[in-house]
């Protein structure tokens, strides 16, 4: 069985087509025409290989093939098809194409398996349009309500829910969306990797040891503004100065803790920001990440006491928020097993390495065995016009993945 990866590559280009800005990416968000074409786009290929097509009530897209015993449980797959502004080709989509392939092979083939096979468009994976991402995947999960949908506006003011009823879809229901997760036998997610570590060692697919947990920390640091020029060096309480000495402390302390750890300020707030104003404060954020949970809380209460005693010294106040703090979720050891052996199989080349960015596979994954493949990204650029997979690459994941789903559901 042949994976066809001229189809897989135009596939990805008919989609890519779909949503095209000026300045040269993708813009594709939910609740839009944009993405109404590009599922139209997909379930119209769906049909045509015999796959039953259900889009629940807020816009998930459920593509089902029977399997020989069909008692509930289910071999499912998932990715996303909304992007970043001005986003790239693919993201999400990359895994909606390998699946259709995989679906389109075992109808050229008469494959049946054991269970059945599922793959899900999952809708608002991005939350770039309506902050509320992995929308879709929280719904199946039953982690959202009603009134997250009526409470949830974007940039313009308009309301989730309301976007979802002009487009045809009925918030209302959202309980309705609750999938049996616990019926799921295994979750498989194929992306693109989105970072550089399978580029720069020149391998083309990863297996995924688990998506790294996240914490997001707003500090705020005061002290006593005054005159750059009248006011002496000596006696100074100048918050930017801990801040410096703070933001050199997370980068020591992610490169402490390995290779899963990453720390990262992205966002610095400096006031009142005049050339020759001594600043009163000072904010900014710490995103920080790790597959080890304990590491990273570890990390965290470390990086917190740093802070603290940096700025008792210095004479200033430091708070610190917890913003955000979600657990990492691991795959599951039989199916990075099963992956493994296919890619050995195959005498395709893999790594494992952990999932620094966030997917719908980390909510499933709470609920059922799960794994993800991740095809190489050339020059580990994302989100961006010039993101790129290889068909070459798309296909060799393919490979993998349809291997294991032979093994996992027969
Ligand atoms: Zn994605």
């Amino acid at each position: 069985m042949r994976i066809d990866i001229k189809r897989i590559e135009n596939r990805i280009n008919e989609i890519g087509n779909i949503g095209k800005v000026s300045s040269g990416g993708i813009t594709r968000f939910p609740y839009t025409d944009e993405e109404k074409k590009t599922k139209e786009l997909i379930i119209n290929w769906g049909n045509k290989i015999g796959l039953n097509v259900f889009e629940d009530s807020i816009g998930n897209v459920i593509f089902h093939k029977d399997g020989l015993k069909n008692n509930g449980e289910v071999i499912l797959m998932g990715s996303h098809i909304d992007s970043v502004p001005n986003g790239g080709k693919y993201d999400g989509v990359a895994g909606i194409v390998s699946y259709l392939e995989i679906m389109e092979i075992f109808y050229e083939n008469k494959i049946k398996t054991k269970y059945p096979l599922e793959f899900i468009i999952f809708v608002n994976e991005e939350g770039c349009r309506f902050p509320i991402g992995l929308m879709g995947s929280s719904a199946l999960a039953g982690r959202l309500s009603k009134e997250d949908l009526y409470q949830n506006k974007d940039k313009e003011g308009l309301i989730l829910a309301k976007e979802m009823e002009k487009h045809g879809y009925d918030p209302d229901k959202i309980m309705e969306v609750k999938y049996p997760l616990e019926k799921v036998k295994a979750y498989f997610e194929l992306h693109i990797e989105q970072g550089g570590v399978l580029d720069t060692r020149d391998i083309p697919i990863g297996i995924v040891d688990g998506i790294t947990g996240l914490s997001v920390l707003t500090v705020k640091i005061e002290g006593i503004s005054g005159h750059a020029g009248a006011f002496p060096m000596e006696g100074r309480r100048d918050p930017l100065i801990s801040a410096t000495k703070i933001i050199q402390f997370v980068q020591k302390t992610a490169l402490e803790y390995g290779n899963t750890a990453r720390g990262t300020v992205g966002d610095v707030r400096v006031l009142p920001g005049g050339s020759n104003v001594i600043p009163s404060t000072v904010e900014f954020t710490i995103d920080y990440r790790d597959l080890n949970f304990g590491n990273m809380k570890n990390a965290i209460r470390k990086i917190t006491r740093y802070s603290k005693e940096i700025s008792s010294e210095s004479g200033v106040q430091c708070t610190i928020d917890v913003n955000q703090l979600i657990k990492p979720v691991l795959s599951n050891d039989e199916l990075i097993e099963e992956i493994s052996n296919s890619a050995e199989k195959l005498e395709i080349p893999y790594m494992n390495l952990p999932s620094g960015a966030g997917h719908d596979a980390m909510i499933i994954g709470q609920f059922c065995p799960m794994a993800m493949i991740f095809i190489r990204s050339v020059g580990g650029v994302s989100h961006c016009p010039e993101e790129h997979s290889t068909s070459k690459d798309i296909g060799l994941g393919t490979k993998v993945l349809m291997d294991t789903l032979l093994k996992v559901a027969k």
